[in-house]
């Protein structure tokens, strides 16, 4: 009988990095190849590492086989989401190696590859297999479906594999509070009982407080400050988290606010469309768009010299900003945040800080202490994590109800078996074979 096994390549005792293959017999399919975060248990990984991966220095994994002369070669990747802790490394693949992402996971990725600076691209996206969630595909012996999950990226996928008469399950990145959480009573009625689950605990540790439970109380949050405060308001925050600029979007619209986005995040919103036509812009509504240089820059290489002219009738600047209404909400790079509170320094008006994110990009980006003082005042912490909290994590392993539960994604694996049933914790490189029915 073929023997099937999942190893966990990177994973077991870090968040990102994540990196998962399943074996049957000679055949092997990868889950995810992401770009490191941290070093195993959650260290810093030593500066300057991430630029230069290579085997030695542990960034990439012997994901081919090499050492053992390529036996088990993998026939694809499959990328769960569009966060470069998953995908960050498949750059580094032979030109031959399939790579799978869902279809609105390969919109996202289409637009960060034209804002985003060279070392963030992704060469090899062009060539991308897509793959349409809730549709099985064949990779040799395994049949794969993906499910669309509520995670804080756009098209963010589960993974399901079917291989000689086992189920494995891995959750790739999910929580259930946002504003997609419904998909997870579609996945828990669809997915039952498999062999192997591989589920992510993010939230495990320390690092992820649940002050705001939901996606929907981040949006009242912001609402609140934007009532309160008549100041200018400057919001600090992952520019491709989609949930969290509707959120903003919303809270703008309902306290009577202009939301100033940047043109990099009104081409990602226009090129979402597709996929959830429900998302802003919408015909005459409270966004505007500042242009900053090098964005124009990089939207006429990919877009041409005047595509990005039919956003001119949003178009805002520091010229252009109406000090008599300094109801604005904006939402930039910590750079255009400061020329923008300069401005209204000089006009005397405050400016109010926000930061939606998580906390730990605060400590790596001295930009965010240098705001503080420049306005004399602190970052208000508004945010909830893309990451299911514990409850939902114990709610869903329960429904699911898998035969083993490997921990992945995770600083606390060794916390699982408190909160889970059949739990299995792998270290990273160790493989679980699957008991033959
Ligand atoms: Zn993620």
């Amino acid at each position: 009988m073929v023997k099937t096994s999942v190893s966990l390549l990177r994973g077991a005792d870090t968040i990102g990095g994540s990196c998962i293959k399943i074996n049957h017999g000679c055949d092997s399919i990868v889950l995810d190849y992401g770009m490191p975060l941290m070093a195993s248990g959650g260290d810093a990984l030593t500066p300057g590492l991430t630029k230069s991966p290579s085997l030695e220095n542990g960034i990439l994994l012997d994901v081919m086989g090499n050492e053992k002369e390529h036996i088990n070669k993998p026939l694809a990747f499959i990328i769960s989401h569009a966060h470069p802790d998953h995908y960050g490394l498949v750059d580094h693949l032979p030109i031959d190696m399939p790579i799978y992402i869902s279809d609105s996971a390969h919109s996202l990725m289409e637009i960060g590859n034209v804002f985003y600076s060279d070392e963030m691209k992704i060469n090899r996206l062009p060539s991308f297999i897509i793959y349409q969630p809730g549709k099985s595909f064949e990779i040799g012996p395994f049949t794969v479906k993906a499910y669309l999950m509520d995670h804080s990226a756009f098209g963010a996928c589960s993974i399901h594999i079917e291989v000689g008469g086992k189920t494995i399950f891995y959750t790739g990145d999910f929580r259930g509070h946002g504003r997609k959480a419904k998909v997870n009573e579609y996945v828990k009625s669809r997915v039952k009982e498999p062999d192997v689950l591989l589920m992510e605990g993010t939230t495990l540790d320390e690092g992820h407080p649940n002050t705001f439970a939901t996606e929907k109380a981040v949006e009242d949050a912001f609402l609140e400050v934007m009532k309160q405060d008549s100041d200018p308001i400057f919001v600090a925050g992952s520019g491709s988290n989609i949930d969290r600029i509707v959120s903003l979007y919303n809270a703008c619209k309902r306290s009577g606010r202009i939301l100033v986005l940047d043109l990099y995040q009104m081409y990602m919103l226009d090129t979402l469309k597709k996929h959830a036509p429900g998302l802003p812009p919408h015909a005459d509504d409270h966004i505007r768009i500042f242009f900053p240089r090098n964005q124009i820059e990089s939207a006429k290489k990919a877009f041409g010299n005047d595509d990005f002219f039919r956003f001119s009738k949003r178009h805002i600047n520091i010229d252009k900003l109406n000090f008599d209404n300094t109801r604005y909400v904006f939402r930039f790079s910590n750079y255009s945040i400061k020329r923008f509170i300069e401005a209204f320094h000089e006009k005397e008006f405050k400016a109010h800080l926000i930061y939606s994110m998580w906390q730990g990009y605060m400590e790596k980006q001295s930009s965010f202490a240098e705001l503080e003082l420049l306005t004399d005042s602190k970052w208000q912490y508004i945010h909830t994590s893309g990451h299911a909290y514990l409850s939902h994590l114990k709610s869903f392993a329960c429904e699911i109800n898998a035969k083993t539960l490997i921990p992945v994604h995770t600083l606390k694996a060794d916390s699982f078996s408190e909160h889970f049933k059949n739990v299995v914790i792998l270290k990273n490189g160790e493989t679980f074979g699957l008991p033959n029915k």
